[in-house]
């Protein structure tokens, strides 16, 4: 059975970003995507806008044509599908990775859902959009929750708490409020989060102080009913009338995937596992680490705009060999 020079699990910008630099090298690979093409990016809010301008989010300097500064969702699509397309990268769709066996002679084998490859070198790059931090409550798992927010139309004249109080939340409680939603925030800090993008932040702390949208600051979430959520703040329980929720409390990598690959994760609460910052190559031979999943809980730390050069990192690194 062939043997590929590097297999990359995850086919969002940072796997893509990879495949280029392999192409470019002229070894062979594959990469691995358990769902549509950039799946992460596809599954984000519909009306989303990035943080970055356009040119931070380019691959191998191949030019992101955007009319505004910063980009919309509907773009970065557009962008990664024709870098994919035009480049006819090497990528099986809607196939996830289940396991890597590491053999004695160092090859990998790579089993997926349909097939198995052996691979003399891994690159993971599975990002953190799969798994939501879930709040362990009581209603969490009623069909008026929601741990992924899409679009703000479904919420018109709906009762709807938000929980969080970073960007998923709040570009949520904002859209939602526009879209004539009655939107209440509920806030674990005392205040709305710092690394809300700078131009949307005074949005939300102003239309909070006007009331057009309940803030309910240094307060968590107990229960969800039916039709009723239970709020414990500081002064006691407070029960509200409820349609929806939308737990936007942030996702994170799957670590039980990185520790079944052998990938040894810090014991302390952030959980970064380990690699060679030089090279990003794990604490297990020949498998790398690339985007986002590099930071563990830390999961603002990598983005595509700081994590595209991985991809140059670990090729470079290969090829040494
Ligand atoms: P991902 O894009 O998450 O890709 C990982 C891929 O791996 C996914 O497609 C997933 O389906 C696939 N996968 C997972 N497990 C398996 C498996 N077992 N087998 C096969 N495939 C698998 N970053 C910026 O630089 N600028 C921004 O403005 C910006 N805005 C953001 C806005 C939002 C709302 C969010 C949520 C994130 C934003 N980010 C931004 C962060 C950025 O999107 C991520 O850092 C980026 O997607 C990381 O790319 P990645 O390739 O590492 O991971």
């Amino acid at each position: 059975k062939k043997e590929y020079d590097i297999i990359i699990i995850g086919g969002g910008p940072i796997g893509i970003a990879c495949g280029l630099e392999a192409e470019k090298n002229n070894l062979s690979y594959l990469i691995l995507e358990k769902g549509c093409l950039v799946n992460s990016l596809y599954h984000y809010p519909t009306n989303m806008t990035f943080f970055s301008t356009s040119e931070k989010l380019e691959l191998d300097n191949i030019p992101f044509i955007s009319n505004n500064p910063k980009p919309r969702k509907a773009e970065a699509l557009e962008y990664y599908r024709r870098i994919a397309t035009s480049n006819k990268l090497n990528i099986r769709l809607f196939e996830k990775v289940l396991s890597v066996k590491t053999s004695e002679g160092e090859t990998h084998q790579v089993e997926t859902e349909k097939d198995t490859y052996n691979a003399r070198n891994v690159i993971v790059a599975t990002g953190f959009y799969d798994i939501p931090n879930y709040l362990d409550i009581p209603g969490e798992d009623l069909p008026k929750v929601a741990h992924y927010y899409n679009d703000p139309h479904f919420y018109a004249t709906q009762k709807v708490v938000v929980v969080g109080a970073s960007n998923s939340a709040v570009d949520a409680a904002l859209e939602i409020y526009r879209k004539g939603g009655d939107v209440t925030m509920i806030v674990r800090s005392p205040e709305i989060g710092e690394r809300v993008k700078y131009w949307v932040r005074p949005d939300i702390i102003n239309r909070i102080e006007e009331g057009s949208i309940k803030g309910l600051f240094n307060a968590r979430l107990k229960e969800v009913r039916e039709k009723e959520v239970i709020i414990e703040t500081a002064a006691g329980e407070e029960t509200l009338e409820n349609d929806f929720v939308l737990l936007l409390t942030g996702y994170r990598p799957n670590f039980k995937f990185l520790q079944k690959l052998g990938i040894e994760l810090s014991n302390d609460g952030r959980r970064i596992p380990a690699y060679n910052k030089d090279t990003m190559e794990s604490n297990v031979p020949g498998i790398y680490l690339a985007g986002v999943i590099c930071g563990g809980m830390e999961t603002h730390k990598w983005f595509i705009e700081n994590s595209r050069v991985h991809a140059r990192m670990i090729v470079g690194d290969i090829v040494s060999k």
